[in-house]
């Protein structure tokens, strides 16, 4: 309904691609339970569609970072495992014992107000400990580890709390070749088995995201929990392989403008960009607030009427402007494709490496009002 009110920019989700990818990384890590992560609204492609077609695709957990996400997904009907992993004192964990949500523990203090929580309902709450294998993020390091298996044992005795998992996260999974990475996973399994001897069961170990799925198949453990990879990204564009995967977002607008501009015209805030010859420029309107960076001054890459070209100046905040070329027979209203993944288009990686990030801020960074087409 969106195009009567003259739809201006919008992301077309893929969600067969979608699909067709957790096949993709579920065939690599055949023995291993498949936990789709659909934090940040699925990496901005909308977590609700996103979520359902990863269990239609045969996933069985659902990861977030945040308890209202997970709240979201167990509300509207969702009833596969859920995994939340980022709280602060105070959290509402009994909303999350409630809807059956498992939570992550790194610290004591988590432990026991997830305990209380559960207590308060006459239930016991499900918990995954994060050991800290050298991320230096989230998790219990070292000594601390011990004191989390400790603490976690009366409560598990009283049946306040049960450790379901026992999990952690890699730091250089997308250097295959790096050498933390097999330190973090024999820490890991250290870590597992001390649990194990003081008498925790954990149902699934956890530890490979994306990369480690496509390229570490000794982390796959009892779970993977991938993410960018299901989007149909590579986390390891060094590598000249794309595993197989199809990218599942795209990103379009619309002209609202084509005109000529003389030589030396400067275009856009500040004139960052001057043509240097007699130009005909279109105005996309899609900018920093729709996610479009706006380091991306004076860079691309996108595609109008199926060219390449670049961005002349500044993106400003609800618009930019692309130089067409002298006698480009461009129009308003003529299709501008920002990334895809169809052959020939632009991608999300492209956009990346154009403006020095990584391609899961390029589509997590889409703003709120772009519109998302799941098709
Ligand atoms: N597991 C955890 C704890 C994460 O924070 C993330 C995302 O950063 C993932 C898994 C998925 O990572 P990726 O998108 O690299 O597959």
């Amino acid at each position: 309904e969106s195009a009567t009110l003259g739809r201006t920019v919008w992301a077309e989700i893929d969600l067969a691609a979608l699909e067709a990818n957790v096949r993709t990384l579920r065939e690599r890590a055949s023995g291993s339970e498949f936990m789709a992560v659909v934090k940040a609204d699925a990496y901005g492609h909308g977590l609700l569609p996103v979520a359902r077609a990863a269990l239609r695709a045969g996933a069985t957990w659902l990861g977030v970072a945040q308890l209202p996400e997970a709240v979201a997904l167990r509300d509207a009907g969702i009833t596969a495992r859920l995994l939340t992993w980022l709280s602060v004192p105070g959290t509402d964990f009994a909303a999350a014992v409630a809807r059956d949500i498992d939570l992550s523990a790194s610290a004591p203090w988590v432990l026991d107000e997830i305990a209380a929580a559960a207590r308060s309902l006459g239930r016991t709450a499900r918990v995954h400990l994060k050991v800290d294998t050298g991320l230096g993020r989230g998790g219990a390091y070292g000594q601390d580890w011990t004191t989390l298996v400790r603490h976690a044992r009366p409560l598990e005795a009283e049946g306040a709390v049960q450790v379901v998992g026992i999990w952690t996260h890699f730091a250089h999974a997308d250097s295959p070749e790096h050498p933390t990475v097999l330190a973090q996973q024999e820490r890991f399994f250290e870590a597992v088995a001390e649990a194990e001897r003081a008498g925790c069961r954990p149902e699934v170990r956890h530890l490979a995201n994306s990369a480690a799925t496509l390229v570490h198949p000794s982390a796959h453990a009892d779970l993977v929990r991938p993410g960018i990879a299901m989007y149909g990204l590579t986390p390891v564009p060094q590598l000249d392989d794309d595993f197989g995967l199809r990218p599942v977002m795209t990103l379009r607008a619309r002209l609202a403008l084509v005109k000529g501009l003389p030589a030396g015209q400067g275009v856009s805030y500040g004139h960052a960009y001057v043509p240097a010859t007699d130009t005909v420029v279109g105005l996309v309107p899609a900018g920093y607030a729709d996610g479009v960076p706006r380091d991306a001054t004076n860079v691309g890459p996108l595609l109008v009427d199926g060219r390449r070209t670049t961005i002349a100046g500044r993106v400003c905040m609800d618009q930019f402007v692309v130089d067409l070329g002298a006698g480009s027979g461009a129009s308003a209203g003529d299709v501008v494709t920002l990334f895809g993944g169809a052959p020939g288009e632009p991608t999300a990686q492209d956009w990346a490496d154009a403006t020095g990030t990584i391609s899961y801020e390029i589509v997590t960074r889409l703003g709120a009002r772009v519109p998302r087409l799941h098709l």
